[in-house]
């Protein structure tokens, strides 16, 4: 999975808030509560001094013993701390240090790995960044209704819009559902208004929360943004997204104004991730003999020999949906 600089160092800082504001937290409840039970105080004192000790201790030819001796000490001033709290009215764990996360104490990491925490704070900046670019909160597989499309048998097809749909919806559940880096690319084609964007957002929606980090662009965005910092002389942090995310999705291919620079740049982009098996879901109104067209028979052959396409069926949705 890749993450942004920026997303690891937000996630970073939350987590060290987290810990600040836990610890100060138990510091605050401590001065409190020797104030009123000042025995407290005395088997904090006493704690920390089997601190020392213990490091004493592993100098010592009598390690074993001494670290018996410590260990009991410290469990019964535990204890002893934990009962003078239940009966003072406090609960037990009052003093102990309340953070958000107990498993790794507020530090991200647990054994060397990220903790889920971390993973978990990660995920919900992938799904914002989407969000954030895209219509992805509105477009899941819940509101995704079958409905629209008419049960009619399609002459030329023998199968009705909605049976094929159905079978579309299921494949990208699925696809959602196992999504990982081994995933395969996909190629969705149809007229406008059949749910290729909706249907797309839905997987991304999936990927997203399952911590990958995804990226979507309209075609037309892309190309316009990874020009304008080519030729401005800014950094190329487009290209860069759209090469190192883990899912690429890039919507309505074909409907963006092509130039020789953005033919080389789309081959660039969809070649780079083929060639490191990095998957990327596009959705056109273009069939492949008008993609074939529009750009080059080298890109549209690297796109039909690597990606699974997807046939949409049936009429503008949006259309039905403005008259109802
Ligand atoms: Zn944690």
């Amino acid at each position: 999975m890749s993450y942004s600089k920026a997303n690891l160092r937000y996630t970073d800082e939350v987590i060290a808030k987290r810990k600040s504001d836990a610890e100060m937290i138990q510091r605050d409840r401590q001065i409190q509560v020797i104030r009123k039970i000042p025995e407290i105080g005395r088997y904090l004192k006493e704690l920390s001094g089997l601190a020392s000790g213990l490091l004493r201790s592993m100098e010592s030819d009598d390690f074993e013993s001494m670290m018996r001796e410590i260990t009991d000490t410290n469990q019964k001033a535990q204890r002893k701390i934990r009962s003078l709290l239940v009966e003072n009215g406090y609960p037990e764990d009052y003093l102990d240090t309340p953070y958000t996360c107990p498993e790794c104490g507020d530090s991200g990491f647990v054994n060397g790995y990220a903790c889920s925490c971390r993973k978990e704070l990660l995920s919900e900046l992938n799904v914002r960044d989407l969000e954030a670019v895209s219509p992805a909160r509105n477009c899941r597989f819940d509101n995704f209704s079958l409905g629209y499309y008419s049960d009619i048998s399609d002459a030329q097809y023998g199968v009705s819009p909605r049976e094929k749909m159905e079978d579309i919806l299921e494949y990208c559940k699925a696809y959602a559902a196992d999504f990982d880096m081994n995933s395969n690319s996909v190629y969705m084609c149809g007229a406008t208004g059949l749910g290729k964007t909706h249907l797309s957002l839905a997987i991304a929606n999936v990927a997203a929360r399952k911590g990958y980090s995804v990226v979507y662009y309209s075609a037309q965005n892309l190309l316009s943004d990874i020009e304008r910092e080519k030729f401005s002389g800014a950094r190329p942090h487009t290209e860069s997204k759209a090469l190192g995310c883990d899912l690429l999705i890039i919507d309505d291919l074909g409907s963006e104004f092509s130039t020789q620079f953005t033919v080389s740049q789309i081959y660039n982009i969809l070649n780079d991730r083929i060639n490191r098996s990095k998957p990327v879901i596009i959705s056109t109104n273009l069939s492949p003999e008008e993609l074939e067209k529009k750009y080059t028979q080298r890109i549209t052959s690297r796109i039909i020999g690597n990606y699974t396409p997807l046939f949409f069926m049936g009429s503008d949705i949006r259309q039905i949906k403005s008259a109802e």
